[in-house]
């Protein structure tokens, strides 16, 4: 892997930079934090899909442009620089196509992959439940073989994509031990799906999804039947290589903010970026951020040379989205009280990096996957 972007990727960042500058983050702040129809969302995922946004890893025969994660990873930050609400339903629309495309039947692939590809679809993963967080294998909700269908019964939350989305696939319990994947249409009418208001990041969808009877064909189980924990850690490698850079994007934004304010503002005769306090936070940001990127590559160079990384996208989703929260913190302190005013953007990154070592499998849950592959034992239980 080289260190240095190659010419395709400069300029396929440059010119995505430029047209979220311009047009996104402009139509970003004026619409404000509040809830983002999906009419609206659509709008955006589809002009980032002209970019390269969710097609660029997926292969060629399966309508993606069959280029690699890191090019992926490097076009994805810069989404998330501009707005982590636009950015999250593009990290689950592609995750989900992955698994789809790993391990859908093709009826479903066929129905579902395009949309998602172009920006025109929307897909949701669901595991969690309200007893089920870091222990995902403990899932409840229960798929039952009727004749050629399942019967699926249960609740899901903190689902991503929820009010957008046009499948779901939900992880089901289909026997003792035995969880599987399932397609589900997003308008079934046996889905219920209730906003979950949060401290930020209420512009994209996440939500509670109560399923009662829902009734699909057998046929459209994604994968074998009993193996979607295993599938479920391939797709927590590519989301954790996401959430790292949701670290590190917002960290980047923080620092990016927080070097144009420390050379406007004047104190003590000079511009604050002058005192040695100042000077200190700005490198280590920038070198916090540098770091978290090149964790993060390495998982994603990895994942396309076909090596598993669960300890290295462990590694790099723990400390990005960590050091995000660290970058965001001192950016607020370097705006002084204009940081927690919400006429600087600080103040939204604050609330947004809060969240980040959350989902996908908290900064706790990542250590215990760390020290398991390093001494062999494990130390969840
Ligand atoms: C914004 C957002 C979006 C999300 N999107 C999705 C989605 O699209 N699909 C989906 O399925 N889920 C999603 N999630 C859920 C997310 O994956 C879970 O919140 C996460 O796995 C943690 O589970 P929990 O919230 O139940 O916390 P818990 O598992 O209850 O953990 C609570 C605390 O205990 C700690 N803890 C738990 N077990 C251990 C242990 N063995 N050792 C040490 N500490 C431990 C945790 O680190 C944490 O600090 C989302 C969550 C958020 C906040």
């Amino acid at each position: 892997m080289s260190f240095q972007m190659t010419e395709e990727q400069r300029m396929a960042t440059d010119g995505l930079r430029k047209f979220l500058d311009k047009k996104i983050e402009p139509e970003f702040i004026a619409h404000g934090e509040g809830r983002i129809s999906k009419e609206q969302m659509l709008k955006w995922t589809k002009e980032l899909a002209s970019f390269g946004l969710v097609n660029t890893p997926i292969p060629e025969k399966f309508g993606g442009m069959g280029m690699d994660w890191v090019t992926h990873l490097r076009l994805w930050e810069e989404v998330g620089v501009t707005s982590m609400d636009i950015a999250i339903p593009l990290l689950i629309n592609v995750a989900g196509a992955d698994l789809l495309v790993h391990n859908a039947p093709k009826h479903i692939q066929d129905k579902y992959l395009p949309g998602i590809l172009n920006g025109k679809m929307f897909i949701a993963l669901g595991i969690s439940e309200p007893d089920v967080g870091s222990d995902v294998a403990a899932v409840k909700t229960q798929a039952i073989r009727d004749g050629d269908d399942w019967v699926i019964n249960g609740e899901k939350t903190w689902i991503s994509n929820g009010e957008y989305m046009d499948i779901f696939v939900c992880t089901c319990k289909t026997g003792e031990g035995k969880l599987t994947h399932i397609a589900i249409d997003g308008n079934h009418p046996g889905l219920d799906v209730r906003h979950i208001p949060k401290m930020a990041l209420n512009g994209q969808s996440t939500s509670q999804i109560f399923l009662t009877d829902v009734r699909v064909p057998i046929a459209d189980t994604v994968g074998e039947i009993g193996k979607a924990l295993m599938n479920t850690l391939i797709t927590f490698e590519r989301a954790r290589c996401h959430m790292a850079a949701w670290g590190y994007s917002l960290g980047r934004r923080a620092l990016e903010e927080s070097i144009k304010y420390s050379q406007e503002r004047i104190q003590h005769g000079k511009p604050i970026a002058g005192h040695q306090l100042i000077a200190e936070k700005i490198a280590i940001m920038a070198t916090e951020v540098d770091a978290a990127r090149l964790l993060t590559l390495r998982a994603a160079d990895m994942i396309d040379k076909g090596i598993r990384c669960d300890k290295e996208a462990s590694m790099a989703k723990w400390y990005g989205t960590e050091i995000g929260l660290k970058a965001a913190r001192q950016a607020v302190q370097i705006h002084g009280g204009n940081g927690v005013t919400t006429e600087f953007i600080v103040e939204r990154l604050a609330r947004e990096a809060m969240i980040g070592p959350i989902p996908d499998g908290t900064t706790e849950i990542q250590k215990l996957i760390i020290s398991r592959a390093l001494t062999g034992v494990q130390s969840f239980r």
